[in-house]
């Protein structure tokens, strides 16, 4: 099945590319777009480059990820540099931001605290509603925290696009979102990845709840060698699931990214 065309239309809306910064120099995937998501403040620039070198290939993502939290709390001058890289990239994103409930800290062996976490993510999402970006979710078995929160929101407190990012949560979840009053629920995205999504049963129960326009997909991936494939295992599971053609996959998705992205092509 793998036609250059399809390649084309698949526009990666997550990832970490930028962890293998060698690969960035020759940006050789065949994937059209990709979104490398900074995840703490040390990242940030190798996104911006990766933005600067492909700037028709390229959405950066700048913010700070829950298990990078704890990292930041103490001090807010991360806050002026997060700042300073949103402004200088008018389409990016603010992510990766989110809630992890079980993800546990490689040294310390102890789970990343909740309320330093919320805070963090907090701020971030507020401050994508006041400077009108859209966000990157990334919410880990922590999704009442998230419900709950979001429930006490006044519409123009909702940044105006918000995608869930390997989406792993209920479809109790997915229908209280969707159903966020005064339309607020109509700015939700929610994103699959081969590498979080097609190990859990319940992907073709939650796809079937959304609505097609408002499915992504991403590759999470790390390096970039490995966009094209995975991209590719997600496409084929989603046509598979809504019994369509690859191409019709891609196409559909890639229109839902333009969207989400206020790209135009
Ligand atoms: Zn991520």
């Amino acid at each position: 099945m793998s036609t250059p065309d399809i390649f084309n239309q698949f526009f990666d809306v997550h990832s970490h590319i930028h962890d293998h910064p060698e690969h960035l120099e020759v940006f050789n995937m065949k994937t059209k777009w990709n979104c490398p998501m900074g995840t703490r403040p040390s990242d940030w620039e190798l996104v911006h480059e990766a933005a600067m070198k492909n700037p028709n290939r390229v959405i950066p993502g700048f913010g700070v990820h829950p298990w990078y939290a704890h990292e930041v709390a103490e001090n807010d001058q991360w806050k002026d540099t997060l700042k300073e890289y949103l402004e200088k990239h008018e389409k990016a994103v603010l992510g990766e931001i989110g809630l992890d409930k079980i993800a546990t800290n490689p040294v310390s062996k102890e789970r990343y605290d909740l309320p330093t976490q919320l805070e963090i993510f907090k701020y971030q999402f507020s401050l994508a509603a006041s400077l009108n970006r859209v966000v990157s979710v990334h919410c880990v078995q922590a999704h009442g925290y998230l419900l709950e929160y979001l429930r006490q929101l006044k519409p123009d407190q909702f940044p105006p696009k918000i995608m869930l990012h390997s989406y792993s949560g209920s479809h109790e979840i997915i229908k209280a979102v969707l159903k966020l009053p005064k339309k607020v629920g109509s700015r939700f995205y929610f994103s699959f990845s081969k590498l979080v999504n097609l190990r859990t049963k319940k992907l073709t129960d939650n796809i079937l709840m959304i609505p097609k326009n408002r499915i992504l997909i991403e590759s999470d991936a790390n390096t970039l060698e490995m966009v094209d494939q995975v991209m590719e295992d997600i496409c084929i599971a989603l046509g598979e699931i809504w019994g369509c053609e690859n191409t019709e996959v891609a196409e559909i998705t890639f229109k839902n990214s333009l969207e989400f992205f206020g790209l135009e092509e």
